[in-house]
């Protein structure tokens, strides 16, 4: 049993009850491999795991995405030590060792450093399903995608372009804009200075709406989603970075014009080992031939991840923060 450094939460709260222990890391089990962890994602949903908004019983070892390289291999397993593997959805990611069911795993291309292929996979592998599966965006598309410069934002813009959609960007300073911008947005609207956000999405849309709204900030921009929708559009609610939406009259979706209102999370887009390959494939190649590209906006060692998490919650980061065991 190999001690190794993690990342643990003692108790819900805020950053301050994050703590590094040294955890002892059994064996892998069957059908587990070992994996020396190269670096683990930040994620918003890491925030509300600690918070305990999401019930994950106390004390856990953070994180859920990662990428390293297999240094053992349990009954049965079918990788081989010597891997260079990614994975998202896996708990306890935040540890120099993590022991990671094999059928979760993912090749990472050669050429692809570890650290962007962690950094790509649940934000990623989101921005995919997102695009490809809760609304399947078409050329000539208009898409409001709230965040724009943040980690699955920044992912949405891309390949909302790529398939020939037009994007509205919304994000809280000029500057995050401007990335926006630069990875094809065509209209950028400040939502923190702008009082009428649904107003402004409608006049760039020539009075229409847009056909899809990809919303993860959720409590603050929600209503302006919906208002910002054409007849029969989608509003796609993946997050709630300002607070979880309140409950909803459904007639609501009827004064909207025939609106669709879904609340999609990655877990139900990942209904099987194709589906897996499917969406990390495309998203590590197109990072691997740079049709895609993924800023890293941090890279802290586990004993400084309370610094990477209150910045990602004050607002202060844009795209993909990493933590280094
Ligand atoms: P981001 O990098 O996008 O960071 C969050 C951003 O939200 C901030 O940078 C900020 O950008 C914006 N924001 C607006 N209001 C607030 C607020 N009150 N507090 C904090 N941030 C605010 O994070 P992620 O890319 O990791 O996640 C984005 C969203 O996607 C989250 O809601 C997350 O839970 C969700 N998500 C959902 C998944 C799913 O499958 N359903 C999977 C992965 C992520 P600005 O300054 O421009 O306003």
């Amino acid at each position: 049993m190999p001690p190794t450094t993690a990342l643990t939460v003692p108790r819900h709260g805020a950053s301050d009850v994050l703590t590094t222990t040294t955890i002892d890391v059994p064996a892998p089990g069957p059908g587990q491999a070992q994996v020396e962890v190269a670096a683990a994602g930040v994620n918003f949903i890491d925030v509300y795991q600690r918070q305990g908004v999401y019930p994950i019983p106390v004390p856990f070892t953070l994180g859920l995405e990662g990428a390293g390289v297999v240094v053992a291999v349990g009954e049965g397993a079918e990788v081989a030590v010597g891997d260079r593997v990614a994975w998202a959805m896996q708990p306890g990611s935040a540890a120099g060792l993590a022991n990671i069911a094999a059928a979760q795993l993912v090749p990472v291309p050669g050429g692809l450093a570890l650290s962007v292929a962690a950094a790509a996979m649940l934000q990623g592998m989101t921005a995919h399903y997102l695009v490809n599966s809760t609304y399947t965006v078409q050329p000539g598309d208009v898409a409001l995608v709230h965040a724009a410069a943040g980690g699955v934002g920044q992912l949405l813009v891309q390949l909302i372009t790529a398939k020939g959609g037009h994007v509205i960007a919304t994000a809280g300073s000029p500057e995050k804009l401007e990335i926006a911008r630069r990875l094809g947005a065509e209209t950028l609207i400040n939502y923190r200075t702008e009082p009428d956000l649904a107003g402004a999405v409608r006049r760039a849309t020539g009075g229409a709406g847009v056909h899809v709204a990809y919303d993860g900030v959720g409590k603050d921009t929600f209503d302006a989603s919906l208002a910002s929708l054409r007849p029969r559009g989608m509003l796609a609610l993946f997050g709630g970075a300002s607070g979880q939406v309140p409950p909803f009259d459904i007639q609501r979706l009827n004064a909207a014009g025939s609106a669709f209102l879904t609340r999609p999370s990655l877990a139900a887009y990942l209904q099987s080992r194709d589906e897996l390959l499917w969406r990390a494939g495309e998203i590590l190649a197109a990072l691997a031939d740079g049709s895609v590209e993924l800023e890293i906006g941090g890279r802290w060692p586990l004993a400084e991840a309370a610094t990477a998490y209150d910045a990602l919650e004050a607002r202060r980061t844009t795209g993909k923060l990493l933590l280094i065991p």
